[in-house]
């Protein structure tokens, strides 16, 4: 015997569980299944825990070095790594237990256990306490993704990590080479080299964070990693390692040349991949691209007419707002609303430090689609805020287009650039204009200052910098 649902979400990630609860609200009996914890990668071993260990040691920077100058001044400051692991767990848990409530509060009912297609209207969860099954009028796929591994670099979580055990880490290591200079490996370099660690970030191409992120912003956050004594190479390929002591040593392929690389830990960050693999997709014949992401179109259904897929399984990007958007999507789309996929921007920040946070096109695509642009930069140095914050390096971008003024992108690099970047979604997805931006009051002394300037800067008539007239 089956229970019967008029939806089965699986997965409980910010995908998953936000479709459920949307699921629920709209009147659909829905049911969530979940094989580990509720929250998903972004809320136990992503976005959440990564930001935790970001702000403690972005504290504890702060008080190593600036704090003096603001004659501000600490006999001793130790870390307790053991302490700073059980608050960031709490913070974890907290979120989770969140979920947990909102779920029940809205009478989704929650199984634990492995979900399995057997047929595509029949599911089956397996999980210590037995097995059931499961059918539905609709089933939200939301299985997300998982770390990539690369040949000779298998995951132990002790020796060479994946972010989900470099995460977890109780005790500081000495060192650590990070394989990947994309988001995930530069956020946790950056706060391990804040805990002491010294660490080697190996990239293959040339630059960090290649294609992902305005360049001029890259080089200010390159620029504060070398600071802050994290070497990066790049051109650079990892190739193998050997036990050496109680750490390893890597061979790197540099530009040709093989350079040994010495590390008391290795931590892989080379992308992640769908589940798509998993699940029984393949036996109900769902389509499924060569990259690995399940098919759909704009309002995430499947090849299978009533089986709609969500977030990491379906493509870039892969954040948790992305998937949060496409669960109430699908959600109102299963629903009955006329509702589809259409959005302008998928805002995204990188949590290095500085952070960099973009919205809308980079001035290179722009470019190249042929667009008549106009770009300028408002930097943090002239914003009163940020230097009161001592927090000065950085700018932000602002790309329109010529004749209307219409914001077409913003990249910020700089302090809170990830809640500034809130401000420029929304004008993008508004149709904004430079104008709209430049003519509304924003309140002093702030960092969201900076948006209002960029937007005049563009303009030509910033007041906080000298700016030739521009004749617009
Ligand atoms: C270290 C790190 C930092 C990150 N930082 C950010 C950030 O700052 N901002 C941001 O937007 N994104 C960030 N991300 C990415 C973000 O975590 C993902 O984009 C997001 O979690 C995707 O959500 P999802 O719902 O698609 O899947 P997931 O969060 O991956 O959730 C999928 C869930 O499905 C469950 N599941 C899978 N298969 C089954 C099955 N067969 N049966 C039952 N349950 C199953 C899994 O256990 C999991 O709980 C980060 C990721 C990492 C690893």
């Amino acid at each position: 015997m089956s229970q019967n649902f008029d939806v089965v979400v699986i997965g409980a990630g910010p995908g998953g569980y936000v479709a459920a609860i949307r699921c629920a609200q709209l009147g659909l009996k829905t049911a969530i299944v979940e094989r580990e914890f509720l929250g998903g990668v972004c809320l136990n071993v992503g976005c959440i825990p990564s930001k935790a260990m970001i702000s403690a040691t972005h504290f504890l920077h702060r008080a190593e070095h600036d704090a003096a100058a603001m004659g501000i001044e600490f006999s001793k400051i130790s870390v307790n790594m053991k302490k700073l692991q059980e608050w960031k767990t709490s913070v974890c848990d907290r979120m989770s237990a969140g979920v947990g409530q909102l779920l029940k509060g809205n009478q989704v009912q929650v199984l634990r256990g492995e979900a399995t297609f057997l047929q595509p209207q029949l599911l089956q969860v397996e999980s210590k306490e037995g097995s059931q099954q499961l059918s539905a009028k609709n089933f939200i796929l939301a299985t997300g993704s998982r770390p990539i591994q690369i040949p000779g670099f298998e995951f132990d979580e002790k020796t060479v990590l994946s972010s989900t055990g470099a995460l977890a880490l109780d005790k500081i290591p000495k060192s650590l080479a990070v394989i990947g200079g994309g988001y995930i490996g530069l956020e946790i370099g950056s706060f391990m080299a804040k805990l002491g660690t010294e660490v080697t970030v190996i990239e293959a191409t040339d630059s960090i964070l290649n294609g992902v992120v305005d360049p001029e912003c890259a080089q200010v956050v390159a620029r504060k990693l070398q600071k802050n004594k994290i070497k990066v190479i790049t051109k650079a390929l990892a190739k193998s390692y050997k036990k050496s002591g109680s750490g390893v040593d890597i061979s790197v392929d540099v530009q040709g040349q093989i350079q040994q690389i010495a590390a008391e830990k290795i931590l892989v960050t080379v992308g992640r991949r769908p589940n798509s693999d998993q699940c029984g997709l393949a036996k109900i014949g769902l389509a499924i691209d060569a990259k690995g992401f399940v098919q759909t179109n704009a309002q995430r259904r499947t090849s299978i007419p009533h089986i709609f897929a969500i977030g990491d399984l379906v493509g870039q990007p892969m954040l948790a707002h992305k998937a949060s958007h496409e669960g109430v999507l699908v959600a109102e789309v299963i629903a009955g609303h006329n509702r589809a996929y259409d959005v302008k921007t998928v805002p995204a920040v990188v949590f290095t430090d500085p952070e960099i946070a973009s919205a809308g096109m980079l001035e290179s695509e722009a470019r190249s689609k042929g667009l008549d642009i106009m770009v300028s930069k408002f930097p943090f140095a002239a914003n009163g805020r940020a230097v009161s914050l001592m927090e000065t390096d950085g700018f932000v971008k602002m790309i329109a287009e010529k004749k209307s003024h219409v914001l077409l992108g913003v990249h910020i690099v700089g302090p809170e650039a990830s809640n500034l970047i809130s401000e420029a979604a929304l004008a993008i997805e508004m149709g904004a204009r430079l104008e709209d931006l430049a003519l509304t009051i924003h309140p002093h002394p702030t960092l969201g200052e900076t948006m209002m300037e960029a937007a005049e800067a563009t303009l030509g008539h910033a007041i906080h910098v000298i700016q030739k007239p521009l004749k617009v």
